[in-house]
């Protein structure tokens, strides 16, 4: 069921950048299928293309060859539709606005007047009541963050993209907006790709985990994470999710030492 193609579609995709002696191929062959409403993460090492993926789905890049699909709809007629939602590692909020201002913006953008209470409705969801007024230099890393998200969710996607949204945070913050994404996720649930570095929370947020290897990017292995939902913070500590995480790990560093020392 999470792997039907009708959610997340890669298939035949390649990106060189630059030209000539200078050419690097970013990404090669790259095969992917999701279904619709999957939420998919996609691990690899540093530099081995994954914003690029995002880039290229959000519309940003075009892919050298090969083809990209999200719910059945190429990057620009999503766009053109205005459900795709967006957050990246630094949340990019504009300085000189207001929380407010800053998550109505795609609205304003599309030429879009927000319906009544869906602005509030956003800063209620992300847990920033009170805070409305205030400026992006008024508020924490993992405040901005959440506006971040609330402007991801104001245009109702039906396709969320996620670059390590939370990959600037320490831990224990991270973690809470995981919980907090994964809360939003349930309520408002939409295609996804999230783009991460931490194994174990992709591994707790996702339906289908994509792991990649280095460059050229390719895909190395893609698995589903059969553990029930909703999900719940104990099931970190089930044999199930170990399991799972440690078959990432092997995934993207190698087998680990047989005998047990690291
Ligand atoms: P990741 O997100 O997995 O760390 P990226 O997608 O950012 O990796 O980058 C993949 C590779 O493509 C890297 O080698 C990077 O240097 C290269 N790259 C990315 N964007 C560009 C660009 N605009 N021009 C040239 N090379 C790029
Ligand atoms: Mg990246």
């Amino acid at each position: 069921m999470h792997l039907t193609g009708d959610g997340i579609s890669l298939s035949g995709l390649s990106k060189i950048f630059g030209s000539g002696s200078k050419q690097v191929t970013a990404l090669e062959d790259v095969n992917l299928a999701t279904g619709r409403g999957t939420f998919l993460s996609l691990l690899g090492p540093s530099g081995c293309g994954k914003s690029t993926i995002l880039r290229m789905l959000a519309g940003l890049e075009e892919p050298s060859s090969g083809e990209l699909r999200m719910d059945g709809q190429s990057p620009a007629e999503l766009r053109a539709g205005n459900h795709l939602g967006i957050a990246f590692q630094d949340s990019a909020l504009l300085p000189w606005r207001s929380v407010v201002s800053n998550i109505r913006l795609p609205l304003e953008v599309a030429g879009i007047k927000p319906e009544p209470g869906l602005i509030q409705g956003l800063v209620d969801l992300v847990g920033l009541k009170g805070f409305e007024k205030a400026r992006p230099a008024q508020l924490s890393g993992g405040m901005r963050q959440r506006v971040s998200i609330a402007r991801a969710l104001v245009v109702k996607p039906s396709v969320l993209l996620l670059d390590e949204p939370f990959g600037a945070l320490d831990d224990m913050t991270r973690q809470r907006l995981n919980m907090e994404l994964l809360r939003i996720w349930t309520e408002k649930p939409a295609t996804t790709l999230m783009v991460t570095h931490g194994i174990a929370e992709a591994i707790f947020l996702s339906d289908v985990v994509a792991v990649m290897s280095a460059r050229p990017g390719r895909i190395r292995e893609v698995f589903e994470v059969d553990l029930p939902r909703p999900r719940t913070p104990e099931m970190q500590r089930t044999p199930e999710f170990h399991a799972l995480v440690d078959h990432a790990s092997d995934l993207l560093f190698g087998q680990r030492d047989q005998s047990g020392v690291s």
